[in-house]
């Protein structure tokens, strides 16, 4: 949004220090519905987006009155309305013009934006939406949206007035100094903002799964490291650029976290040893889930995160579920458990991961599985199998050699490639 009449290139209001002009609303999603606490997430809010706008190359500025924050800068509003959807807990984003509340002001600029907006359509329809903060503003709401539509209507070609299912609806924010004008409307990422519920530790694997829960976990508030089993000494690292690259693009959503890289291969191999047999696959969900537990202390987690859906392969059945949950000494959230796999793939899809988790790898999961998975692992065989082991030790012997990565962070190089694969960019 260029095009900016006289009236928005003044200064600043008076008494404020930001400028007119362009700028982007971002509407607050349930965080509006919060009582004695709203500041708390507000202010968490704030934070998680002043994180995402770092490097975008130029000064930026937030300001939250009331229920709307305000975000402009010397950046283009196509970069910052890019950012600011990445944020976990606006309903909205609306790229808009900051405008002084006269009616001359309100008047120009409407139709600036509303020319903008009606570029290369023809009879479009429109509606004018008003909603007036500032009481001491000279017209009502209802008036000065009949006001507008009349003023409008004659002044752009083809243009024709449409209540019901208007092509382009034109927004008018009349604040006490300032009003805003906008006429596009982008949908947020709602939800409350990351980190206010705490922080998670999300048991992270190459496949579709575990990424969309991550992405559900931040959306209710956890902030999210990140931990993969990978099957070293006995894979190659596939796995593990997979879930550098796979942490990486959800840290775009979040003030990053930390990836942690275990090498489970030698403790996979003690427990085949042992003779898990059949129970192999969840002694090992056993064996990530409490060194999953015995890493949160110094990541600071609150809970385990998977990407378990029920029933979706036999190591998800309500048996096996549960013998895990007896392993974690932290409770173990599993947002998709009632997801289809359909739906988990859209959604990997539509977040970005799906074209990271489609890549070959060599997953520890598949070294050492038996041919059949038991779907009713019992707790006393688990433990028969496991007391043939010095599981402390283990976890302990996991924990000392744990690789510590911070994907998305600007000092942080990505892991090198070897030619059976390459970490997406
Ligand atoms: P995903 O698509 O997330 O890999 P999946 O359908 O393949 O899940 P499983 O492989 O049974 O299902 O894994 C269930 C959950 O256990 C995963 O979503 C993940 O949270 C966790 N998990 C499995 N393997 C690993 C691993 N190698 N590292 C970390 N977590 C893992
Ligand atoms: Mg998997």
């Amino acid at each position: 949004m260029d095009h900016l009449t006289d009236g928005a290139r003044l200064p600043s209001p008076r008494g404020a220090t930001e400028p007119y002009g362009p700028c982007v609303l971002l509407k607050h999603g349930e965080v509006v519905l919060k009582g004695r606490n709203r500041q708390r997430f507000v202010q968490r809010l704030e934070d998680n987006l002043r994180v995402a706008l770092r490097g975008i190359g130029g000064s930026t500025w937030i300001r939250t009155p009331h229920t709307i924050t305000v975000l402009g800068g010397q950046v283009p509003v196509a970069d910052l309305v890019a950012r600011a959807r990445t944020v976990v807990g606006f309903s909205s984003v609306e790229p808009a013009l900051r405008v002084p509340s006269t009616l001359e002001s309100v008047e120009a600029n409407a139709l600036a934006v509303l020319r903008e907006a009606c570029a290369g359509r023809t009879g479009t329809g429109f509606a004018v939406r008003v909603r007036r903060r500032d009481k001491g503003f000279a017209l009502t709401s209802t008036q000065l949206e009949r006001h507008l539509g009349a003023f409008l209507q004659p002044r752009i070609d083809g243009l024709r007035v449409d209540l019901t299912a208007p092509d382009v609806t034109l927004t008018v924010e009349i604040e006490h100094r300032e009003t805003y004008v906008s006429a596009e409307r982008h949908p947020g990422l709602t939800g409350l903002p990351v980190g206010s519920s705490g922080r998670a530790l999300v048991l992270l694997s190459g496949g579709y799964d575990s990424p969309v829960a991550a992405h559900r976990a931040m959306r209710r508030g956890l902030a999210c490291d990140f931990v993969h089993f990978s099957g070293a000494p006995y894979t190659n690292p596939s796995s593990v650029y997979k879930a550098y690259a796979l942490a990486r693009e959800l840290n775009r959503y979040q003030p990053p976290g930390e990836l942690h890289v275990v090498s489970l291969g030698k403790a996979q191999k003690q427990l085949a040893v042992a003779g898990a047999g059949r129970l192999q696959v969840v002694a090992q969900r056993r064996l990530m889930v409490r060194t999953a537990c015995a890493l949160a202390g110094a990541t600071g987690a609150q809970a385990l995160v998977t990407g378990d859906s029920l029933g979706q392969v036999a190591s998800q059945t309500l048996a096996n579920l549960a013998a895990v949950d007896q392993a974690a000494t932290l409770p173990v959230l599993r947002p998709l458990i009632g997801w289809e796999k359909q739906e988990i793939i859209d959604q990997a899809r539509a977040l970005g991961t799906a074209e990271i988790s489609v890549l070959p790898d060599e997953d520890c999961c598949s070294l050492l599985a038996p041919p059949q998975v038991s779907t009713g692992a019992r707790l006393g065989q688990l433990r028969a199998v496991e007391k043939r082991l010095d599981l402390d030790e283990v976890v302990e012997a996991l924990l000392a050699n744990v690789q510590v990565m911070r994907p998305g962070q600007e000092d942080e190089p990505a892991p090198v490639a070897d030619a059976g694969c390459s970490v997406p960019s």
